[in-house]
């Protein structure tokens, strides 16, 4: 995953100070490119990490306000006590996530913010030529 310099600074920076809550974000890109948005979950927001039935619908919402040239690129979560894996509902979420994907969108970004290491953890969900779907880990390039 390669991401905006700023928008690292802006997501390790907010992710740092989250002590009391398990924040999460949507993130974005512009054809595919580098992670270039990001868009943190409101405070007034239902935990994103607690929905169990994520649709297109949802997705939708929390993009509509983007510019049109922005591409919905993953989303992001925290994780406490060290724990730098994802979860079986994690990878259950992501796989839904990215089964309603079009076509044209081949990956998306996971990435875990892990705390209290403060470091950033790449995940992707891929979709393998067989049409199923991968979960793995990436490396994370700030550009
Ligand atoms: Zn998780």
């Amino acid at each position: 995953m390669q991401i905006n310099k700023t928008i690292y600074e802006l997501m390790t920076a907010r992710c740092s100070l989250c002590a009391d809550r398990e924040l999460g974000g949507v993130l974005g890109c512009v054809r595919s490119g580098a992670i270039c948005f990001v868009k943190f979950e409101s405070p007034d927001s239902k935990d994103l990490w607690y929905t169990h039935v994520p649709n297109a619908d949802y997705i939708n919402k929390v993009t509509e306000g983007w510019p049109s040239y922005f591409q919905f690129a993953g989303l992001f979560h925290i994780h406490k006590s060290n724990n730098n894996r994802l979860s079986v509902a994690d990878r259950t979420y992501f796989e839904k996530i990215m089964s309603f994907m079009p076509p044209e969108i081949t990956v998306l970004h996971f990435p875990l913010y892990v705390l209290p290491e403060d470091r950033l953890y790449g995940f992707k969900a891929e979709r393998t030529e067989d049409g199923s779907i991968e979960i793995t880990n990436e490396s994370i390039t700030v550009v």
